[in-house]
């Protein structure tokens, strides 16, 4: 039984003000029916897992693939779990587009975060013109199979759909669509890890708000999301949780 996950991401964005967000998130969802993870800056991860205390995740944005070493302003997956992270979100699109972080990256990223015992959740996703060509579920299964790990799981691994033109954008796919790309990513892992496929935890991710979390959380293989901008504010993204909790 797949437990359902709502992620907060809140990219370059936070300071320690911000903390009070997490604060107010906690107290209007004391013992949520899901799991509940922000992802803060790295600035801010020791401070907020301090805050939540175990009552809810908190997770990092990228990690380096080497555990320490010479390699200036990087973060290692040891840094993020000794901080009190749990999660790492890994191949954003931003990040694969911004730093050209490929499939191979991604790999060696994914493989060290799950070594060091955090969950590491993998993001794929299509631009808008592979989808207009008809080319969604190729780039996906190009996408997962370059960017899983070997020592992937039901327990360590979670995937993120987030269709890149649906980021930020306020447009989503259809529920159609969504449901297409959840079937075939759910056969893919299960094709890959026989039953604890099953277990493998999918988000969708791209303009997720209050007002249609519920019919996307009402898609089959969709267990909870990955949210941006309205994982900022306690009250939107509590109200995305909460939406979750009633799927
Ligand atoms: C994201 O960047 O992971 C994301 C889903 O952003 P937004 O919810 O703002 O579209």
């Amino acid at each position: 039984m797949r437990r359902k996950l709502a992620a907060g991401n809140w990219k370059m964005n936070g300071l320690k003000a911000s903390l009070s967000e997490i604060e107010a998130l906690i107290a209007a969802h004391p013992g949520p029916d899901c799991d509940v993870l922000i992802c803060p800056p790295t600035t801010l991860i020791s401070a907020a897992a301090a805050l939540a205390r175990g009552r809810i995740a908190i997770g990092g944005q990228n990690c380096h693939p080497r555990l320490s070493g010479a390699y200036t302003g990087g973060i290692s997956a040891q840094m993020l779990k000794d901080a009190g992270a749990s999660h790492v979100i890994l191949g954003h699109s931003e990040r694969r587009a911004d730093r050209y972080e490929s499939d191979e990256v991604v790999h060696a990223k994914a493989t060290t975060a799950i070594s060091e015992g955090l969950v590491a959740i993998i993001c794929v996703g299509e631009t808008e013109r592979e989808r207009d060509r008809g080319a969604t579920l190729d780039v996906i299964s190009s996408q997962l199979k370059g960017s899983l790990p070997l020592n992937a799981s039901g327990a360590y691994l979670v995937i993120a759909y987030e269709p890149i033109w649906a980021i930020g954008s306020g447009r989503t796919p259809t529920l159609e669509q969504i449901a297409e790309v959840h079937d075939f990513m759910r056969a893919e892992m299960v094709k890959r890890l026989g039953d604890d496929g099953d277990e493998i935890r999918l988000l969708y991710g791209g303009s997720v708000k209050p007002s249609n979390a519920a019919d996307i959380f009402a898609v089959p293989n969709v267990d909870g999301a990955l949210v941006g901008g309205a994982s900022l504010l306690a009250s939107d993204f509590g109200a995305i949780v909460a939406a979750l909790e009633a799927a």
